[in-house]
């Protein structure tokens, strides 16, 4: 049933010549690596992350408050944040993206209600580390 789509892109796999889709991480055939999946949330920030590195802010996290209507409203836009200061609650941070710009702070301790507002709670951001290569190099 299934129509054989004309023009796929592919890529042959060095290990075993299979023919692979393009976007495969992983040889179908011989388990050949191609490349590393980066999406692991970094966990030990204060360890992994330091001034001048890259993160990516996952929508959908970080401090939000609860409307009447039960819904969460987020603070924090994602993107790519360059990381400025790292302190003992979270991360000094400036947006580098459309959306996201000028300075925010990353809390990244404990989940907690907000001490300024009841519906408002503090929540760890999701991060995934960012290695943004410029340009010319390879
Ligand atoms: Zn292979």
């Amino acid at each position: 049933m299934a129509k054989k789509k004309r023009g796929q892109p592919l890529k042959s796999c060095p290990e075993c010549d299979a023919q692979c889709h393009a976007r495969l991480a992983t040889c179908k055939k011989c388990g050949f690596v191609f490349y590393k999946k980066k999406k692991k949330f970094i966990e030990d920030w204060k360890e992994e992350l330091k001034p001048g590195d890259h993160v990516r802010v996952v929508g959908r996290s970080g401090t939000y408050y609860i409307k009447e209507s039960g819904e969460k409203v987020y603070f924090t836009n994602p993107g790519v944040y360059l990381v400025k200061h790292i302190r003992d609650d979270g991360i000094v941070a400036i947006g580098t993206g459309r959306i996201c710009h000028g300075y925010e702070f990353l809390y990244m301790g404990k989940e907690k209600q907000s001490s300024m507002l009841d519906s408002m709670y503090n929540s760890p951001h999701k991060l995934i580390g960012v290695s943004l290569k410029r340009k010319g190099e390879s």
